[in-house]
């Protein structure tokens, strides 16, 4: 059997499908706007965000980076959690790059902010108080177990936002994760958002790239901010045209992934070693209880000798993300492969 790769929904490989389509895709140079699939995937992408336009970038990263850069002057202060992806892992590019202050605030385990929180962390009018710009959500939320935000809370969040003169971001990396789990279609968790990134490389399969999307004016503001990044891109088409069949063919399938994931969790929750977080979409958090007899750095070799791939973050715990490219087979071999291990151990 090939290795299972369970590290995270970032390692998926093509389909031969998109293969196919990136062999023959029609190309132009993007930078003068003549790519045409490019641009036929930024249309498709802006109205499934239902929003005026899209743009096309290398990465996830980068979209929201762009998205900050525009939404922020230097010295302005983003409202964001303190476990959001654009906080912990883009390498502090906001600060760097935007000279943006994060005025984070907790988390909560279901990867919302509190309201109350949101409202007092808006600044004052005042000489002294950098000027709060932008609130910032993560759907799904990677750090927080995949939970996925709902749109009354996403549209909550709006109003505040615009009661205060504020833009809202959404790094929707897994965006369509959360539309699966909800029911409901991509563009009605951002209904009340300004912009919204989300991947095409993850459980969607693309091998490259991601898409920010907003008003016309927004995007205008965005394709400078993104040269400027080094990150105006030729015939990319190559690459959008895996995007296309991304958006147009594996959104629909994320249910699966969630249901295999929610089988692995439940198969983990019997084993006697390990606690697991709770589960929503496709990541599945798990770790040793107290005492346990074996550790990540024993179990993660253990599992590898079986051919099974999973990550382990420290603190954090480790962690399993079902994807395109995890089948049945896989996810059976992957539970008898823990229990083998835990129950030798
Ligand atoms: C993966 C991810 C990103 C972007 O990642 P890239 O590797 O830069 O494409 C952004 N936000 C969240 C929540 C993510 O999980």
């Amino acid at each position: 059997m090939d290795t299972i790769d369970l590290r995270s929904d970032t390692v998926t490989q093509p389909t031969p499908e998109m293969r196919a389509a990136m062999a023959k895709a029609e190309v132009g140079d993007d930078v003068y706007g003549e790519d045409p699939t490019i641009n036929a995937l930024e249309k498709l992408a802006a109205e499934r965000m239902g929003k005026e336009a899209a743009l096309f970038v290398p990465s996830g990263t980068m979209g929201n980076l762009i998205a900050l850069l525009v939404h922020c002057q230097r010295g302005d202060e983003v409202i964001v959690g303190d476990l959001a992806h654009p906080f912990l892992n883009e390498t502090g590019g906001m600060a760097a790059l935007g000279g943006i202050q994060a005025h984070t605030l907790r988390n909560q385990p279901d990867g919302t902010l509190k309201l109350e929180d949101i409202e007092g962390a808006i600044r004052a009018d005042d000489q002294h108080h950098p000027i709060t710009r932008l609130i910032l959500l993560e759907n799904t939320h990677n750090r927080c177990y995949g939970s996925a935000l709902g749109a009354d809370y996403i549209g909550q969040v709006g109003t505040l936002a615009k009661a205060h003169g504020l833009g809202l971001h959404i790094d929707g990396a897994r965006l369509f994760n959360a539309a699966t789990a909800l029911g409901v279609e991509a563009k009605e968790l951002v209904a009340a958002a300004d912009s919204v990134t989300f991947c095409l490389s993850k459980g969607l399969c693309a091998p490259v790239g991601s898409v920010l999307c907003g008003s016309d004016e927004f995007i205008r503001k965005a394709l400078r901010a993104r040269k400027m990044l080094g990150g105006g891109m030729r015939q990319a088409g190559v690459l959008a045209a895996a995007g296309l069949i991304a958006l147009e063919t594996m959104t629909q399938r994320l249910g699966e992934d969630h249901a295999r994931a929610n089988a692995l969790a439940e198969a983990l929750r019997e084993m006697d070693a390990l606690e697991v977080f709770p589960q929503h979409t496709n990541i599945v958090r798990f770790k040793f209880k107290e005492g346990a007899a074996m550790g990540p750095v024993e179990l993660l070799a253990a599992m590898k000798e079986r051919g099974v791939l999973i990550s382990w973050g420290g603190a954090w715990g480790m962690r399993a993300l079902t994807h395109y490219w995890i089948d049945d087979a896989a996810l059976k071999h992957t539970i008898e492969a823990f229990r083998g291990v835990l129950q030798s151990a």
